[in-house]
């Protein structure tokens, strides 16, 4: 059983999913991140390159997650990459981890690396259906991600609708929060929506929706369940 998580930036898959991604780890199976974008061009306040890899494979390792796949695309520059480089980028990572779950950006964050990841990885997930070696996907599902989901304006895309809530428990939430602050200077102060208040708030109303102690919300768009 294997879980990719294909987001465009270093930290957005820890933002994302980092609680739930550490619990299905924590229940053996294997979850892989693929993050787009390698580079740090045009991202401010960010380390250099050597550092960020390193700060990535040390907040995978906290959350207990494979070595992390890292793809060449530039910031803030997805939309000047041909579609079809970044579909077969993720199928290439959808064929090498084995994945059958997949978790990306929701097609509406205002983040315009997170929109053509997130159209990308919906060609790419349909791979199964033209490649009869690839396993069938089982699930497809959208993260909700502060600072990109929150900030898409309302009126231009039909926005995030959780349907699938996962307990953290302060465990989880704790776990969460260690892995980001492995990548260097991503957090920053309240009220900004990469705060430590912020973060635990968004938990703690995710969990409040579902009578859970602190949650993950996901939108969940394709799921397919066998004979029983
Ligand atoms: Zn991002």
């Amino acid at each position: 059983m294997t879980t990719l998580i294909v987001v465009a930036h270093p930290d957005d898959e820890v933002l994302g999913c980092g609680g739930f991604a550490a619990q299905r780890a924590r229940a053996g199976e294997r979850v892989v991140s693929c993050i787009l974008s390698g580079a740090v061009e045009a991202r401010q306040h960010r380390p250099e390159l050597a550092q960020l890899h390193l700060d990535a494979g040390e907040a995978q390792r906290v959350l207990g997650l494979a070595p992390p796949l890292l793809g060449p695309f530039p910031n803030i520059a997805f939309n000047a990459v041909p579609h079809l480089e970044l579909v077969r980028f993720i199928e290439e990572a959808i064929r090498s981890s084995g994945a059958t779950r997949i978790l990306t950006h929701h097609p509406a964050d205002l983040n315009n690396d997170h929109r053509h990841v997130s159209l990308a990885c919906q060609a790419a997930a349909r791979l199964y259906q033209r490649d009869p070696a690839v396993a069938p996907l089982e699930r497809l599902a959208f993260v909700e991600i502060l600072s990109s989901t929150d900030w898409a304006f309302p009126g231009t895309a039909a926005p995030f609708a959780p349907t699938s809530y996962v307990e953290l428990g302060e465990e989880f939430l704790a776990l969460k929060l260690r892995a980001l602050a492995a990548y260097r200077g991503i957090m920053r102060p309240f009220p900004h929506p990469r705060s430590e208040e912020i973060l635990r708030g968004l938990a703690a109303y995710r969990g409040g929706q579902a009578g859970m102690r602190y949650a993950e919300a996901f939108q969940v768009v394709f799921e397919r369940i066998g004979l029983a």
